[in-house]
């Protein structure tokens, strides 16, 4: 009998709801036979997949739930490794594709979603409609270092900068000290904006100057937007300009 093997798919769910997942995605759990993931995510799509094997794991668990997938995957299985918002934006794509290589014969594939920038930014209105740049403020697998050079140089290039992992119990200064670096480069008066728990229930957006932000505390469900120097606001809306000339 030939030997059957498995399948990995990387999916990306969405922010939150159910309505953000894309058709593929929701395809791709539908024909698996397991679903993998952090423990979190897995309860937010439980609902829909009833009767699907789950396999959930907590978090700073990664390299074990991604290796469980492939093991899973070469015993015939057909498994689906779930990320929230975008499977390849601080996803899992790349933890996969690298363990891959010890299972040669496991076929992988990946499976885009709406990553929290643009789902956090439709909320808003349109932040980032001009370049941006996507920084975590995470230092644990980045040094901080880098991360405040990164800050400094998308600050300086005007760029409309999107903050993913803002703040954490450990990190509950971060946001502050981000906005410290942004504004040796920015205006105080910058517009900026901030989306929590986008497409989840208790949605909250807030839209607010550079130094205002600065002192705000948030928590590491929200997604943070900095404007660029031609970001305005109308009424509830946040806007960056789609380009440099006047429309
Ligand atoms: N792969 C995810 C990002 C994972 S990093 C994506 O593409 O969206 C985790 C960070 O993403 C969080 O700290 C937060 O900044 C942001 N994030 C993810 N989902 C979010 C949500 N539903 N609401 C607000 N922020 C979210």
């Amino acid at each position: 009998m030939m030997k059957q093997t498995g399948k990995v798919y990387v999916v990306g769910i969405g922010p939150g709801s159910y309505e953000q997942m894309t058709i593929k995605a929701v395809r791709t759990l539908e024909l698996s036979d397991i679903i993998v993931g952090y423990t979190v995510y897995v309860d937010l799509i439980r609902e829909y997949f009833p009767g699907k094997e789950l396999f959930s794991t907590p978090m700073m668990q990664e390299v074990d739930r991604c290796r469980k997938a492939l093991e899973f995957a070469a015993e015939g299985k057909v498994v689906s490794v779930i990320c929230s918002g975008d499977s390849g934006v601080y996803g899992m794509a790349g933890l996969v594709l690298e363990l891959a290589e010890q299972f040669p014969e496991v076929e992988i594939e990946i499976v885009p979603g709406v990553t929290a920038a643009s789902a956090g930014a439709a909320v808003l209105g349109a932040p980032i409609c001009h370049d941006f740049a996507v920084i975590s403020l995470s230092d644990l697998l980045t040094p901080k270092d880098l991360i405040s050079k990164r800050l400094l140089h998308a600050a300086e290039a005007d760029m409309i900068i999107c903050l993913y992992n803002p703040s954490s119990k450990k990190r509950a200064d971060y946001l502050h000290w981000a906005c410290e670096l942004i504004l040796q480069h920015r205006s105080p008066d910058t517009v900026c904006g901030y989306v929590k728990q986008i497409g989840r229930d208790g949605q909250e957006k807030h839209v607010l100057t550079l130094e205002e932000l600065k002192d705000t505390q948030v928590d590491m469900f929200t997604t943070v937007f900095i404007g660029n120097s031609r970001t305005k606001t109308d009424g509830e809306w946040m806007i960056s300009p789609r380009g440099y000339r006047n429309v």
